[in-house]
């Protein structure tokens, strides 16, 4: 499949407080957030004409910077207003959402104290990451890489030199023919995918790693909030990989990926079914909810 290039598309992109042709949307080589990943930014999805949970993406990014020591040059309400900007300019209703900041180019080594904080928001059609198989199940392979501790790095924000270890895993685990990697910690529990998280069915129960060395998804949030209204019993709690074996569903959950069944993990089996269904159904009927009643359902 032809991929269209990310840099020669037609539309608008928001970048330092004005909206610039696609094309145009440009930085120097030299930026520190290129070489030393100084950079955070944020995954999000318009539905219906509304960023499901911006607020909540836009604090994330907020904090992420701070996390990296930089602050941001917009507060929290021009950066929201910045979004329906882009989504108006480029006829969006629905699609995929990417914000992001980085340190610039006054400074080119580890230091960079007096660089300039620059931000852009883009947004493009996405309909579906994983496509026909978020019911039918993906298939994961298990990650030579793993979640450092935070002690480590940054764990908690979305930085993009953390997305380095995604890539290197995802790249391997394609190669070898799955769809995605699974990515232990580094104590060697289970923690999450590339870019999702991660759900187990056990007995019932829905069951997830606590994420203290992974970001706590806001699509997670989200799904724990639906499964207590359904009266699924939710716990989250440090989840060793051969306890896999007495899960009887699994699935995946992000802003891009949504709640996407998955059938295998490596040698271990799991039948895609209701519990799975009942919350990809929630989830898709959550998305399409105005802001506050968004803010409502998932304030549990
Ligand atoms: N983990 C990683 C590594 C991710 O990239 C994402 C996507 N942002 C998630 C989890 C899920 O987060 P969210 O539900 O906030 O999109």
């Amino acid at each position: 499949m032809a991929i269209l290039p990310f840099d020669d598309r037609d539309g608008w992109i928001w970048m330092d407080g004005k909206l610039v042709p696609w094309r145009d949307a440009k930085l120097h080589v030299l930026s520190h957030g290129l070489h030393y990943a100084s950079a955070a930014f944020e995954g999000e999805r318009a539905y219906n004409g509304n960023v499901f949970r911006l607020r909540d993406h836009t604090n994330r990014l907020i904090n992420s910077s701070r996390i990296l020591g930089f602050e941001l040059p917009y507060t929290a309400e021009q950066i929201n207003a910045a979004h329906r900007e882009v989504l108006r300019a480029n006829g969006l209703t629905d699609g995929y959402v990417r914000p992001i900041a980085w340190r610039g180019s006054e400074m080119m080594a580890v230091s960079a104290q007096q660089t300039s904080i620059h931000m852009a928001i883009a947004a493009w059609p996405w309909p579906s990451y994983f496509a026909a198989d978020k019911m039918n199940g993906v298939r994961i392979g298990i990650a030579e890489w793993r979640r450092p501790s935070p002690e480590t790095a940054p764990v908690h924000a979305k930085a993009t030199g953390l997305y380095m270890i995604g890539t290197m895993s995802k790249h391997k685990a394609e190669a070898e023919g799955w769809n995605d990697a699974l990515l232990l910690d580094w104590r060697g529990r289970v923690s999450e995918a590339t870019g999702a998280n991660i759900f187990f069915v056990m007995d019932g129960e829905l069951h997830t790693p606590t994420p203290d060395c992974f970001l706590d998804g806001i699509t997670r949030r989200s799904v724990m909030s639906l499964a207590k209204k359904r009266q699924i019993k939710v716990v989250e709690r440090p989840i060793e990989l051969r306890e896999l074996a007495h899960a009887s569903e699994c699935f995946l959950a992000g802003t891009a990926a949504e709640v996407t069944a998955v059938r295998e993990i490596d040698r271990y089996r799991f039948a895609p079914g209701a519990i799975t269904e009942v919350l990809m159904k929630d989830y898709d009927d959550l998305v399409l909810q105005s802001p506050e009643e968004v803010a409502k359902m998932v304030a549990a």
